[in-house]
């Protein structure tokens, strides 16, 4: 039976916790991001640490801390973890790098220049339909308006176009909701996408 909290030496457990993000058992897991959400800073290190741990859970375990309890010390690792080999790594970590209002701090970076990259060039359709949204959740920027519009004229996944109408009416105020047929234009496209790791 684990702990739910970190011991006096708290930075060897928090190594050991993390190790446990990489549990087959979800029910280990999930005491393991309990304990080190509860945590906080005083884990960030054993945190950072993990996101290049051999085992994809424990990186994604990391990714989905950093949501909530990123610093400046973690911009990095968020930023390799979009180029991680399974898809749900990087997509908790396209939530993390970009959303702000879980964080006791902003992230002094440019996040729209990352998100989008995950857009024009992430080969997961869940992926990329996290970093349309979270182009929504930013300050308007002209950079994210181009692109929103572009995809708006060229993307054919539902779910990537609904979120782009949403997102490009959050940069600029000037957009009407897109007429319903518009709709009818969308297509199947999850062939053009690479199988996805199934979670
Ligand atoms: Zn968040």
């Amino acid at each position: 039976m684990q702990s739910n909290t970190l011991g006096a030496s708290s930075l060897v457990d928090a190594f050991k916790q993390v190790e446990l993000l990489g549990a087959t058992d979800w029910r280990e897991r999930s005491t393991a991001l309990h304990t080190l959400s509860q945590a906080g800073p005083a884990a960030l290190d054993a945190i950072i640490g993990g996101t290049i741990h051999p085992n994809w859970r424990v990186r994604r375990g990391c990714a989905d801390l950093m949501d909530h309890l990123a610093d400046a010390r973690c911009t990095a690792s968020l930023i390799s973890l979009l180029r991680d080999p399974i898809a749900s790594v990087r997509r908790l970590a396209v939530h993390a790098l970009s959303c702000q209002g879980c964080k006791q701090c902003p992230l002094d970076i440019d996040i729209v220049a990352h998100l989008n990259e995950v857009v024009a060039s992430d080969t997961s359709i869940r992926v990329r339909r996290v970093a349309v949204h979270q182009i929504g959740c930013q300050p308007p920027d002209d950079r994210a308006i181009a692109t929103l519009r572009d995809l708006i004229r060229t993307e054919t996944d539902r779910g990537i176009l609904s979120r782009a109408q949403w997102a490009l009416m959050q940069h600029d105020s000037k957009v009407v909701p897109a007429h319903p047929n518009e709709e009818s234009r969308t297509q199947e496209s999850a062939n053009r996408y690479t199988q996805e790791q199934v979670l």
